[in-house]
Protein backbone atom coordinates (compact mmCIF):
# COMPACT_ATOMS: atom_id res chain seq x y z
CA UNK A 1 0.00 0.00 0.00
CA UNK A 2 1.42 3.15 -0.91
CA UNK A 3 1.22 5.41 2.00
CA UNK A 4 0.08 8.92 0.89
CA UNK A 5 2.04 11.85 3.14
CA UNK A 6 1.37 15.12 1.06
CA UNK A 7 3.77 17.20 2.68
CA UNK A 8 6.31 15.12 1.79
CA UNK A 9 5.01 15.22 -1.76
CA UNK A 10 5.09 18.70 -1.70
CA UNK A 11 8.39 19.04 -1.11
CA UNK A 12 9.82 16.27 -3.28
CA UNK A 13 7.51 18.31 -6.17
CA UNK A 14 9.62 21.25 -5.05
CA UNK A 15 12.83 19.54 -4.72
CA UNK A 16 12.88 18.13 -8.53
CA UNK A 17 12.05 21.71 -10.03
CA UNK A 18 14.15 23.51 -7.67
CA UNK A 19 17.47 20.82 -9.23
CA UNK A 20 15.91 21.84 -12.90
CA UNK A 21 15.85 25.49 -11.68
CA UNK A 22 19.11 25.27 -10.31
CA UNK A 23 17.93 27.51 -7.12
CA UNK A 24 20.34 28.10 -4.39
CA UNK A 25 19.71 26.23 -1.12
CA UNK A 26 19.17 29.15 0.60
CA UNK A 27 16.13 29.87 -1.21
CA UNK A 28 14.66 25.87 -1.59
CA UNK A 29 15.02 26.33 2.33
CA UNK A 30 12.90 29.13 2.33
CA UNK A 31 9.87 27.77 0.13
CA UNK A 32 10.08 24.39 2.21
CA UNK A 33 9.12 25.82 5.05
CA UNK A 34 5.65 27.07 5.89
CA UNK A 35 6.15 31.56 6.68
CA UNK A 36 3.84 30.74 9.65
CA UNK A 37 1.64 28.44 11.00
CA UNK A 38 -1.37 29.25 13.47
CA UNK A 39 -2.91 26.61 15.48
CA UNK A 40 -5.83 27.16 17.45
CA UNK A 41 -8.43 25.28 19.73
CA UNK A 42 -11.96 26.18 19.33
CA UNK A 43 -14.69 25.90 22.29
CA UNK A 44 -17.80 25.77 20.64
CA UNK A 45 -21.12 25.33 22.06
CA UNK A 46 -23.04 23.24 20.26
CA UNK A 47 -26.88 22.31 20.00
CA UNK A 48 -27.15 20.01 23.14
CA UNK A 49 -25.55 22.55 25.63
CA UNK A 50 -22.40 20.64 25.85
CA UNK A 51 -18.83 22.41 24.93
CA UNK A 52 -16.64 20.65 22.10
CA UNK A 53 -13.20 22.06 21.79
CA UNK A 54 -12.16 22.11 18.03
CA UNK A 55 -8.66 21.70 16.42
CA UNK A 56 -7.84 24.49 13.79
CA UNK A 57 -5.30 25.83 11.67
CA UNK A 58 -4.14 28.84 9.45
CA UNK A 59 -0.81 27.91 7.62
CA UNK A 60 0.28 30.60 5.38
CA UNK A 61 3.29 29.34 3.07
CA UNK A 62 4.50 32.59 1.42
CA UNK A 63 3.79 36.34 1.49
CA UNK A 64 6.51 36.75 -1.19
CA UNK A 65 4.75 37.59 -3.84
CA UNK A 66 1.59 39.56 -2.10
CA UNK A 67 -1.10 38.67 0.85
CA UNK A 68 -1.72 35.05 1.12
CA UNK A 69 -4.36 33.41 -0.26
CA UNK A 70 -6.35 30.12 -0.06
CA UNK A 71 -9.25 28.11 1.05
CA UNK A 72 -10.44 27.13 4.28
CA UNK A 73 -11.64 23.35 4.50
CA UNK A 74 -13.57 21.60 7.07
CA UNK A 75 -12.80 17.70 7.52
CA UNK A 76 -13.20 15.03 10.15
CA UNK A 77 -9.74 13.61 8.66
CA UNK A 78 -7.73 16.65 7.73
CA UNK A 79 -3.86 17.38 9.19
CA UNK A 80 -1.34 19.99 9.95
CA UNK A 81 0.53 18.16 7.44
CA UNK A 82 -1.84 18.22 4.77
CA UNK A 83 -2.60 22.21 5.30
CA UNK A 84 1.05 22.90 4.82
CA UNK A 85 1.03 21.03 1.45
CA UNK A 86 -2.31 22.39 0.29
CA UNK A 87 -0.70 26.65 1.41
CA UNK A 88 2.42 25.28 -0.78
CA UNK A 89 -0.43 24.12 -3.27
CA UNK A 90 -1.42 27.73 -3.67
CA UNK A 91 1.52 29.86 -3.93
CA UNK A 92 2.31 27.93 -7.06
CA UNK A 93 -1.25 28.28 -8.09
CA UNK A 94 -1.40 32.13 -7.80
CA UNK A 95 2.16 32.24 -9.53
CA UNK A 96 1.39 30.07 -12.26
CA UNK A 97 -2.18 32.09 -13.02
CA UNK A 98 0.68 35.38 -12.27
CA UNK A 99 -2.49 36.56 -9.57
CA UNK A 100 -0.29 38.82 -7.15
CA UNK A 101 -1.31 36.73 -4.07
CA UNK A 102 1.10 34.28 -1.68
CA UNK A 103 -0.32 31.11 -0.72
CA UNK A 104 -1.97 29.20 2.41
CA UNK A 105 -4.82 27.14 3.60
CA UNK A 106 -6.97 27.11 6.73
CA UNK A 107 -8.46 23.72 7.74
CA UNK A 108 -10.90 22.65 10.94
CA UNK A 109 -11.19 19.23 11.95
CA UNK A 110 -14.95 18.88 12.51
CA UNK A 111 -17.24 17.00 10.79
CA UNK A 112 -19.56 19.33 9.36
CA UNK A 113 -22.07 16.47 8.42
CA UNK A 114 -22.84 15.85 11.75
CA UNK A 115 -23.25 19.57 12.72
CA UNK A 116 -26.13 21.73 12.49
CA UNK A 117 -26.38 24.88 10.88
CA UNK A 118 -26.32 26.81 14.13
CA UNK A 119 -23.08 24.91 15.30
CA UNK A 120 -21.21 25.46 12.01
CA UNK A 121 -21.94 29.11 11.91
CA UNK A 122 -20.87 29.04 15.41
CA UNK A 123 -17.31 26.99 14.67
CA UNK A 124 -16.59 29.83 11.82
CA UNK A 125 -16.98 32.79 13.97
CA UNK A 126 -14.98 31.53 16.66
CA UNK A 127 -12.23 30.26 14.02
CA UNK A 128 -12.80 33.64 12.47
CA UNK A 129 -11.92 35.71 15.60
CA UNK A 130 -9.09 32.96 16.54
CA UNK A 131 -7.39 33.29 13.22
CA UNK A 132 -8.31 36.96 12.44
CA UNK A 133 -4.92 38.39 14.34
CA UNK A 134 -3.58 36.79 10.88
CA UNK A 135 -6.08 37.83 8.53
CA UNK A 136 -7.40 40.78 6.35
CA UNK A 137 -6.93 41.78 3.31
CA UNK A 138 -3.74 43.03 2.69
CA UNK A 139 -2.48 39.84 4.96
CA UNK A 140 -4.62 36.75 4.34
CA UNK A 141 -7.71 36.23 2.30
CA UNK A 142 -9.89 32.69 2.58
CA UNK A 143 -11.97 31.50 0.24
CA UNK A 144 -14.36 27.94 0.31
CA UNK A 145 -12.91 24.45 -0.16
CA UNK A 146 -13.83 21.51 0.77
CA UNK A 147 -17.52 21.62 2.59
CA UNK A 148 -17.31 25.28 3.15
CA UNK A 149 -19.59 27.75 1.02
CA UNK A 150 -20.37 30.93 0.11
CA UNK A 151 -22.89 30.92 3.30
CA UNK A 152 -19.56 30.33 5.80
CA UNK A 153 -17.69 32.78 3.83
CA UNK A 154 -20.66 35.66 5.30
CA UNK A 155 -20.14 34.50 8.15
CA UNK A 156 -16.68 35.20 8.12
CA UNK A 157 -16.69 38.34 6.90
CA UNK A 158 -19.50 39.36 9.47
CA UNK A 159 -17.61 38.52 12.19
CA UNK A 160 -14.51 39.99 11.06
CA UNK A 161 -16.58 42.99 9.75
CA UNK A 162 -18.15 43.05 13.75
CA UNK A 163 -14.25 43.41 15.42
CA UNK A 164 -13.43 46.27 12.85
CA UNK A 165 -16.38 47.90 13.53
CA UNK A 166 -16.54 48.70 9.62
CA UNK A 167 -17.65 46.21 6.74
CA UNK A 168 -14.81 44.31 4.89
CA UNK A 169 -16.04 42.34 2.15
CA UNK A 170 -12.49 41.73 1.22
CA UNK A 171 -11.47 39.80 3.55
CA UNK A 172 -12.80 36.97 2.00
CA UNK A 173 -13.97 35.68 -1.22
CA UNK A 174 -16.06 33.21 -2.44
CA UNK A 175 -19.13 35.47 -0.90
CA UNK A 176 -23.00 35.69 -1.58
CA UNK A 177 -23.13 37.95 -4.46
CA UNK A 178 -25.69 40.58 -1.70
CA UNK A 179 -22.10 41.33 0.02
CA UNK A 180 -19.69 41.83 -2.62
CA UNK A 181 -19.30 38.73 -3.61
CA UNK A 182 -18.09 38.71 -7.77
CA UNK A 183 -20.49 37.31 -10.32
CA UNK A 184 -18.84 33.90 -11.70
CA UNK A 185 -17.05 32.89 -8.65
CA UNK A 186 -19.33 29.97 -7.78
CA UNK A 187 -18.64 27.90 -10.73
CA UNK A 188 -15.56 29.52 -11.57
CA UNK A 189 -12.96 26.52 -10.54
CA UNK A 190 -15.33 23.77 -12.54
CA UNK A 191 -15.09 26.18 -15.81
CA UNK A 192 -11.23 26.34 -15.23
CA UNK A 193 -11.43 22.76 -15.39
CA UNK A 194 -13.70 22.51 -18.59
CA UNK A 195 -11.62 25.18 -20.47
CA UNK A 196 -8.62 23.31 -19.51
CA UNK A 197 -10.28 20.07 -20.32
CA UNK A 198 -11.29 21.69 -23.74
CA UNK A 199 -7.85 22.71 -24.52
CA UNK A 200 -6.24 19.80 -24.01
CA UNK A 201 -8.57 17.46 -25.96
CA UNK A 202 -7.64 20.30 -28.94
CA UNK A 203 -4.32 19.85 -28.33
CA UNK A 204 -4.61 16.08 -28.63
CA UNK A 205 -6.76 16.55 -31.63
CA UNK A 206 -9.70 14.63 -29.67
CA UNK A 207 -13.34 16.02 -29.97
CA UNK A 208 -14.04 17.45 -26.68
CA UNK A 209 -18.15 17.19 -27.78
CA UNK A 210 -19.33 13.70 -27.81
CA UNK A 211 -16.19 12.81 -25.48
CA UNK A 212 -17.04 10.75 -22.73
CA UNK A 213 -16.12 12.04 -18.85
CA UNK A 214 -16.33 10.07 -15.19
CA UNK A 215 -16.27 12.74 -13.07
CA UNK A 216 -15.21 11.78 -8.79
CA UNK A 217 -17.09 14.16 -6.59
CA UNK A 218 -20.24 15.73 -6.87
CA UNK A 219 -19.41 18.73 -4.91
CA UNK A 220 -18.48 22.47 -5.78
CA UNK A 221 -16.26 21.50 -8.45
CA UNK A 222 -17.11 18.26 -9.63
CA UNK A 223 -20.88 18.78 -9.73
CA UNK A 224 -20.46 22.32 -11.77
CA UNK A 225 -17.77 20.45 -14.16
CA UNK A 226 -20.57 17.81 -15.07
CA UNK A 227 -23.00 20.84 -16.17
CA UNK A 228 -20.62 22.77 -18.27
CA UNK A 229 -18.54 19.80 -19.66
CA UNK A 230 -22.44 18.91 -20.76
CA UNK A 231 -23.67 21.90 -22.28
CA UNK A 232 -20.49 22.05 -24.23
CA UNK A 233 -21.29 18.09 -25.64
CA UNK A 234 -19.49 15.52 -23.52
CA UNK A 235 -21.17 12.80 -22.23
CA UNK A 236 -20.83 12.83 -18.05
CA UNK A 237 -21.42 8.80 -17.76
CA UNK A 238 -20.41 8.64 -14.12
CA UNK A 239 -20.62 10.85 -10.97
CA UNK A 240 -19.79 10.07 -7.44
CA UNK A 241 -19.71 11.52 -3.77
CA UNK A 242 -18.18 9.53 -0.96
CA UNK A 243 -21.13 7.04 -0.81
CA UNK A 244 -20.25 5.30 -4.33
CA UNK A 245 -21.45 6.57 -7.88
CA UNK A 246 -23.70 6.39 -10.63
CA UNK A 247 -22.99 5.01 -13.21
CA UNK A 248 -24.78 5.11 -17.04
CA UNK A 249 -22.76 4.17 -20.52
CA UNK A 250 -25.18 6.28 -22.61
CA UNK A 251 -24.58 9.73 -20.04
CA UNK A 252 -26.38 10.49 -17.39
CA UNK A 253 -29.16 12.30 -16.67
CA UNK A 254 -27.87 15.22 -14.54
CA UNK A 255 -31.17 17.11 -13.57
CA UNK A 256 -32.17 13.58 -12.15
CA UNK A 257 -29.01 13.46 -10.41
CA UNK A 258 -29.19 16.96 -9.02
CA UNK A 259 -33.04 16.57 -7.76
CA UNK A 260 -31.67 13.04 -6.20
CA UNK A 261 -29.00 14.80 -4.27
CA UNK A 262 -31.09 17.91 -3.12
CA UNK A 263 -33.74 15.14 -1.90
CA UNK A 264 -31.32 12.74 -0.43
CA UNK A 265 -27.81 14.51 0.16
CA UNK A 266 -26.58 11.49 -2.10
CA UNK A 267 -26.06 10.91 -6.20
CA UNK A 268 -27.25 6.85 -5.01
CA UNK A 269 -30.29 5.98 -5.95
CA UNK A 270 -30.93 8.26 -9.39
CA UNK A 271 -33.60 6.08 -11.53
CA UNK A 272 -31.53 4.90 -14.33
CA UNK A 273 -28.08 4.40 -13.66
CA UNK A 274 -25.96 1.48 -12.27
CA UNK A 275 -24.24 2.27 -8.87
CA UNK A 276 -20.81 1.39 -9.13
CA UNK A 277 -18.07 2.44 -6.02
CA UNK A 278 -15.80 4.74 -6.95
CA UNK A 279 -12.51 2.71 -7.41
CA UNK A 280 -14.94 1.50 -10.49
CA UNK A 281 -15.17 4.63 -11.62
CA UNK A 282 -11.59 6.00 -11.61
CA UNK A 283 -11.04 2.39 -13.90
CA UNK A 284 -13.92 3.72 -16.24
CA UNK A 285 -13.27 3.59 -20.16
CA UNK A 286 -13.84 6.93 -20.78
CA UNK A 287 -12.41 9.92 -22.55
CA UNK A 288 -11.54 12.17 -19.63
CA UNK A 289 -11.65 11.22 -16.06
CA UNK A 290 -11.75 13.86 -13.29
CA UNK A 291 -10.79 13.76 -9.74
CA UNK A 292 -12.55 16.33 -8.10
CA UNK A 293 -12.58 15.51 -4.79
CA UNK A 294 -9.98 14.63 -2.07
CA UNK A 295 -6.31 14.10 -2.56
CA UNK A 296 -4.43 10.83 -2.67
CA UNK A 297 -7.10 8.89 -4.61
CA UNK A 298 -5.10 7.57 -7.44
CA UNK A 299 -1.83 6.31 -6.06
CA UNK A 300 0.37 3.72 -7.35
CA UNK A 301 -2.07 0.68 -6.04
CA UNK A 302 -4.61 1.67 -8.37
CA UNK A 303 -2.85 3.89 -11.18
CA UNK A 304 -2.32 1.03 -13.73
CA UNK A 305 -6.09 0.23 -13.72
CA UNK A 306 -7.02 4.11 -14.82
CA UNK A 307 -7.44 3.83 -18.65
CA UNK A 308 -8.67 7.22 -19.43
CA UNK A 309 -5.94 8.96 -22.21
CA UNK A 310 -6.68 12.64 -20.38
CA UNK A 311 -6.91 13.23 -16.34
CA UNK A 312 -8.08 16.63 -15.24
CA UNK A 313 -6.78 16.95 -11.67
CA UNK A 314 -9.72 19.29 -10.56
CA UNK A 315 -9.05 18.18 -6.41
CA UNK A 316 -5.85 19.51 -5.09
CA UNK A 317 -3.34 16.81 -5.01
CA UNK A 318 -5.47 13.93 -6.21
CA UNK A 319 -2.62 11.95 -7.49
CA UNK A 320 0.47 10.64 -5.62
CA UNK A 321 4.10 12.04 -7.66
CA UNK A 322 4.45 8.47 -8.38
CA UNK A 323 1.24 7.64 -9.51
CA UNK A 324 1.12 10.66 -11.70
CA UNK A 325 5.21 9.77 -13.13
CA UNK A 326 3.32 6.51 -14.53
CA UNK A 327 0.74 8.24 -16.08
CA UNK A 328 3.11 11.00 -17.79
CA UNK A 329 5.26 8.06 -18.70
CA UNK A 330 2.26 5.75 -20.10
CA UNK A 331 1.46 9.18 -22.71
CA UNK A 332 -1.85 10.32 -20.27
CA UNK A 333 -2.42 14.16 -21.11
CA UNK A 334 -2.33 14.68 -17.46
CA UNK A 335 -3.51 18.19 -16.29
CA UNK A 336 -2.03 18.91 -13.16
CA UNK A 337 -4.14 20.65 -9.90
CA UNK A 338 -2.10 23.88 -9.90
CA UNK A 339 -3.34 24.36 -13.57
CA UNK A 340 -6.45 22.47 -13.89
CA UNK A 341 -8.28 24.02 -10.59
CA UNK A 342 -6.74 27.58 -11.12
CA UNK A 343 -10.15 29.22 -11.85
CA UNK A 344 -10.95 29.49 -8.55
CA UNK A 345 -8.38 31.60 -6.91
CA UNK A 346 -8.62 33.86 -10.23
CA UNK A 347 -11.87 34.66 -9.89
CA UNK A 348 -11.13 34.95 -5.92
CA UNK A 349 -8.47 37.15 -7.31
CA UNK A 350 -11.21 39.15 -9.42
CA UNK A 351 -13.46 39.48 -6.56
CA UNK A 352 -10.77 40.98 -4.36
CA UNK A 353 -10.00 43.87 -7.15
CA UNK A 354 -13.38 44.30 -7.51
CA UNK A 355 -14.15 44.55 -3.31
CA UNK A 356 -11.06 47.19 -3.00
CA UNK A 357 -12.70 49.44 -5.62
CA UNK A 358 -16.20 49.08 -4.79
CA UNK A 359 -16.51 47.93 -8.35
CA UNK A 360 -19.08 45.67 -9.57
CA UNK A 361 -18.34 43.01 -12.80
CA UNK A 362 -20.94 41.97 -15.26
CA UNK A 363 -20.77 38.33 -15.21
CA UNK A 364 -19.69 37.82 -19.08
CA UNK A 365 -16.67 40.18 -18.35
CA UNK A 366 -15.65 37.87 -15.81
CA UNK A 367 -15.75 35.16 -17.73
CA UNK A 368 -13.59 36.55 -20.20
CA UNK A 369 -11.04 37.42 -18.41
CA UNK A 370 -11.07 34.25 -16.39
CA UNK A 371 -10.93 32.51 -19.89
CA UNK A 372 -8.07 34.97 -20.59
CA UNK A 373 -6.07 34.02 -17.73
CA UNK A 374 -6.23 29.85 -18.51
CA UNK A 375 -5.58 29.93 -21.79
CA UNK A 376 -2.20 32.24 -20.92
CA UNK A 377 -1.31 30.02 -18.64
CA UNK A 378 -2.22 26.52 -20.47
CA UNK A 379 -0.71 27.45 -23.21
CA UNK A 380 2.24 28.82 -21.37
CA UNK A 381 2.70 25.41 -19.61
CA UNK A 382 2.56 23.52 -22.92
CA UNK A 383 5.64 25.49 -23.95
CA UNK A 384 7.67 25.20 -21.59
CA UNK A 385 6.81 21.08 -21.21
CA UNK A 386 7.59 20.95 -24.84
CA UNK A 387 11.28 23.03 -24.91
CA UNK A 388 12.79 21.66 -21.16
CA UNK A 389 11.30 18.06 -22.49
CA UNK A 390 9.33 17.61 -19.43
CA UNK A 391 5.74 17.01 -18.44
CA UNK A 392 2.99 19.35 -17.32
CA UNK A 393 3.59 18.87 -13.62
CA UNK A 394 7.16 20.04 -13.78
CA UNK A 395 6.35 22.37 -16.44
CA UNK A 396 3.72 24.20 -14.55
CA UNK A 397 6.21 23.72 -11.24
CA UNK A 398 9.24 25.86 -13.38
CA UNK A 399 7.26 28.49 -14.36
CA UNK A 400 5.34 28.61 -10.88
CA UNK A 401 8.23 28.28 -8.45
CA UNK A 402 10.39 30.24 -10.98
CA UNK A 403 8.21 33.39 -10.41
CA UNK A 404 8.24 33.12 -6.19
CA UNK A 405 11.95 32.69 -6.62
CA UNK A 406 12.24 35.86 -8.10
CA UNK A 407 10.24 37.41 -5.98
CA UNK A 408 12.58 36.39 -3.14
CA UNK A 409 15.54 37.25 -4.80
CA UNK A 410 14.26 40.86 -5.82
CA UNK A 411 12.68 41.47 -1.95
CA UNK A 412 16.26 40.18 -0.38
CA UNK A 413 16.49 39.10 3.05
CA UNK A 414 15.73 41.30 5.52
CA UNK A 415 16.92 42.67 7.71
N1 LIG B 1 -9.95 26.53 -2.41
C1 LIG B 1 -9.67 26.90 -3.75
C2 LIG B 1 -8.34 26.34 -4.20
O1 LIG B 1 -7.87 25.37 -3.66
C3 LIG B 1 -9.80 28.41 -3.97
C4 LIG B 1 -8.87 29.25 -3.16
C5 LIG B 1 -9.16 30.76 -3.24
O2 LIG B 1 -10.02 31.15 -4.01
O3 LIG B 1 -8.51 31.49 -2.51
O4 LIG B 1 -7.77 26.79 -5.15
Amino acid sequence: MEVVDQWENALRDLREVAALLELPEETVAVLSNPRRILSVSLPVRMDDGEVRVFEGYRVQHSLDRGPAKGGLRYHPDVSLDEVKALAMLMTWKCALVKIPFGGAKGAVVCDPDRMSEAEIERLTRRYTAEVGIILGPEKDIPAPDVNTNPRVMAWIMDTYSMNMGYSVPEVVTGKPPEIGGSEGRFDATARGVVTTIREACRVQNRAFAGSTMAIQGAGNVGGNAAKLAADLGSSVVALSDVNGAVYNPRGLNLWAVAARVLKTGSVLGTPGCEEISNAELLALDVDILVPAALGGTITMDNVNEVKAPIVAEAANAPITPDAEKALFERGTFVIPDILCNAGGVTVSYFEWVQNIQSLLWKEEDVYKRLEEVMLTAFYRVLDIGSRRGVNLRVASMVLAVDRVAKAIKARGLFP
